[in-house]
C-alpha cells in the first residue's frame, strides 16, 4: 500500500473518532515564540516533548540543517510572519547533533541528481543562469557553525524589531538534551 492511502485511512478514522478534539488550539503562539529546527525524523516528536512544546505553543519552521540561507527566503519571511502577524516575541534556532546537513557533500548530491536523469545540460544552464549549486547546496562544517550562521542573519535582519531576541541552541537527537549555544538579549520587562 502506498503511504499515502495508509494516511488517507488514518485521517479518515482520526476525523471520525475525533481524535482532534485535545488539539483543539488557534493559530496564535501562546508562548510567543518561533522554533527553526532541522527536519531531521529523530526530532519529530523528540523535540516538541524535550522542549515541553505542544500544539498552539509556537510556531514551529523546519528544514534541512535549520539554515536560513537567504535574508528574503521563505524561511525569514515565515519568522517576520510570525512576529508582526502572529504575536512571537523570541526566536530559537535549534540544530542537532548528528545533521546530515554538516559535511553534506555537494559533489555527492549532484552526482546523484545526474545518476537520477538530470543531465549536465541542466546543470550547466544552472550554473550559467548565475545559480551556483555547490554555494546553494552547501551545509555547514559544524552543527554550532549553522547555528550561529542562522541566529545571525535572523537578528541582523533590518526587518526584525529589536525587541524580538533570538537564541541558538544544539540537541542531542537520542536524548533531547539541549545545549545553549547563544542566549539573545532578553526583551524589556514592560513590553
Ligand atoms: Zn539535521
Amino acid at each position: 500500500m502506498a503511504i499515502l492511502d495508509e494516511i488517507l485511512e488514518h485521517n479518515r478514522t482520526f476525523v471520525q473518532q475525533r481524535a482532534y478534539e485535545p488539539l483543539r488550539t488557534d493559530r496564535f503562539p501562546s508562548k510567543r515564540m518561533v522554533i527553526l529546527t532541522c527536519m531531521d525524523t529523530r526530532l519529530v516528536e523528540l523535540l516538541p516533548q524535550a522542549m515541553g512544546v505542544r500544539n498552539g505553543d509556537v510556531k514551529l519552521i523546519k528544514n534541512a540543517g535549520a539554515i536560513v540561507s537567504h535574508p528574503f527566503g521563505s524561511v525569514m519571511r515565515s519568522i517576520l510572519v510570525a512576529v508582526y502577524e502572529l504575536g512571537a516575541r523570541e526566536i530559537a534556532v535549534v540544530g542537532h547533533h548528528g545533521c546530515g546537513m554538516a559535511g553534506l557533500n555537494c559533489q555527492g548530491v549532484l552526482e546523484k541528481m545526474r545518476h537520477r536523469g538530470v543531465s549536465d545540460q541542466v546543470l550547466t544552464t544552472l550554473e550559467n543562469a548565475g545559480i551556483n549549486l555547490h554555494t546553494w547546496l552547501a551545509g555547514f562544517d559544524r552543527v554550532e557553525d549553522g547555528v550561529r550562521q542562522s541566529v545571525a542573519m535572523i537578528s541582523r535582519h533590518p526587518l526584525l524589531p529589536r525587541d524580538v531576541c533570538v537564541h541558538g541552541l544544539v540537541m542531542n537527537p537520542e536524548t533531547g538534551l539541549l545545549d545553549l549555544l547563544i542566549r539573545g538579549d532578553a526583551p524589556p520587562a514592560n513590553s
